[in-house]
């Protein structure tokens, strides 16, 4: 850890009195690493990031206790308190107090703030542009945001003079500088306006070093938001650092980047947990607009989510009036922070395109949560002789269907069989074989092809045997697959949406 130092941060707390000394009461700890030489102003933007304080309505005081003297507490307000502290103390924590600038008036605001969709439109730009006197931003967060970014491209910084919820003054960390913006809230609007504005910086180019505090996960987060939107191209961490080294010549790192692409994401598409919520509302919506729609939560005995089955209207009436009565399922886990599984049914077109039918979210591939589908699928397919559900071979799909589909029938994905072939034989002739007969649509062409699987390896025919011939077979299948003999089309549908 050459040149650097781990700091124990302590916040969320506050002071008291206790036998005429004091003692920090503080429910919160973590730590930060630092530099050995960093400076005052740099150690209180790494701990506005770290803790996630809103910079525009809270200052940062640092505190400490002195060893060994019974004196108050000493305050860190710049570099040479900060050495202070350093020398004293190896082990103690900072004491960090975060302090509304306007207590009373507004709530208190830590973290990011989601913004609407009015502001995505605006502030998502991919240049930086300069501001001008009367120009308006949507909202208090939204010039700070557009100022960091400035600070970033033109190097330089700037700190908040004046912070209130009807306006905002920042000026350059140099106080001989002149450089200036000021700012006002538009009568009962949120927009604020840019009053006064000194664009040009009187500090000395060693004061402007520090730009790179302002390359913050949510600063970048907006930044990038708009480039998260492309469902074709993922944007990943590396690219993210190297655009920001492009465009604004700053090196962040792989942890920040990665943290940017969350913020980013968070304001493009709002937290997950702003999603569950939304969820009832959005259902209501839907089934009001669509009619035909059939949506579903259902709740646990906590309340909290348990299950998500949708099935828009259209969709419905267009699979029972023109589709082969053939469906495919499948599920899959999904990629978000709340994990769970995403269950697509899926039919195909007589362009043997993929017509999505139902989804449904559950939190596992288990007995209840399949019997769960496909109850609910009832609502949206008959059942009948004529139709066919096609999914691999699980268990606790085929109960399912046994009990709630008792008329139709239920078809085995023969790309899940020719794995399971593969990993146990690994002869690409047996894979040939099988593939021939299970494709076959007369029982004598079937049966060519059968008699040589039986003559290669014995145990490969008695396991196809196990499995259920007629599941696999086209010429056996009691009723119709068509063309359907995997169930490929819910699968790629699955790997899209997860
Ligand atoms: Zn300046």
């Amino acid at each position: 850890m050459g040149d650097v130092k781990r700091f124990v941060v302590s916040y969320g707390g506050r002071f008291i009195n206790i036998d005429d000394g004091w003692k920090w009461l503080a429910n919160r700890t973590t730590s930060i690493v630092v530099r050995h030489d960093i400076t005052y102003e740099e150690l209180v933007h790494k701990l506005f990031e770290k803790l996630n304080v809103d910079r525009m309505k809270f200052r940062i005081q640092l505190k400490f206790t002195v060893p060994n003297l019974n004196i108050p507490l000493a305050d860190v307000v710049d570099d040479e308190d900060l050495q202070w502290f350093m020398s004293v103390h190896t082990e103690a924590a900072l004491c960090v107090i975060a302090d509304e600038y306007n207590a009373g008036e507004h709530e208190l605001h830590v973290g990011v703030e989601h913004l609407s969709p009015i502001e995505d439109a605006l502030c998502g730009r991919d240049e930086v542009e300069d501001i001008v006197e009367n120009q308006i931003f949507f909202s208090k967060q939204q010039l700070h945001t557009r100022l960091q970014l400035k600070a970033l491209k033109e190097k330089f910084h700037f700190k908040v003079k004046k912070s209130n919820p009807r306006s905002l003054t920042v000026c350059c960390v140099d106080t001989t500088c002149h450089w200036l913006v000021r700012a006002s809230k538009i009568k009962t609007s949120e927009i604020f306006t840019i009053r006064e504005y000194i664009p040009e910086h009187t500090c000395s180019l060693d004061v402007r070093r520090n730009a790179q505090i302002h390359a913050m996960s949510a600063v970048i987060g907006l930044h990038i938001m708009r480039r998260l939107d492309d469902a074709n191209q993922s944007y990943v961490p590396a690219g993210i650092i190297r655009d920001m080294e492009r465009e604004f010549g700053v090196r962040i790192t792989y942890n920040k980047a990665w943290r940017a692409k969350e913020k980013g994401l968070q304001f493009l598409r709002g937290t997950p947990e702003e999603s569950f919520q939304k969820l009832p509302s959005y259902c209501h919506m839907l089934t009001e607009k669509n009619p035909g729609t059939i949506a579903h939560i259902e709740l646990d005995s906590n309340n909290r989510f348990l299950y998500f089955f949708l099935a828009f209207g259209p969709s419905v009436r267009g699979f029972r009036e023109y589709m082969r009565p053939v469906i495919c399922v499948d599920g899959s886990h999904l990629k978000g922070q709340y994990k769970g599984i995403l269950l697509v049914t899926a039919a195909q077109d007589a362009n043997l395109q993929i017509y999505p039918l139902a989804w449904s979210v559950v939190d596992g591939k288990t007995n209840v949560s399949w019997y769960w589908l496909f109850a609910k699928l009832k609502d949206v397919v008959d059942d009948s002789n004529q139709l066919v559900i096609v999914s691999d071979r699980k268990k606790s799909i085929k109960r399912a269907i046994t009990r709630l589909f008792p008329f139709s029938h239920h078809g085995a994905c023969i790309w899940s069989i020719e794995k399971n072939l593969i990993a146990r034989y690994s002869s690409s002739n047996v894979i040939f074989l099988f593939k021939r007969a299970a494709l076959a649509y007369r029982v004598s062409k079937f049966d060519q092809f059968m008699t040589q699987i039986r003559t290669i390896p014995p145990s490969m025919a008695s396991y196809l045997e196990r499995v259920g011939i007629s599941t696999w077979s086209r010429a056996h299948f009691v009723s119709n697959r068509y063309n359907v003999m995997t169930n490929n089309i819910a699968e790629s549908l699955n790997s899209i949406l997860r």
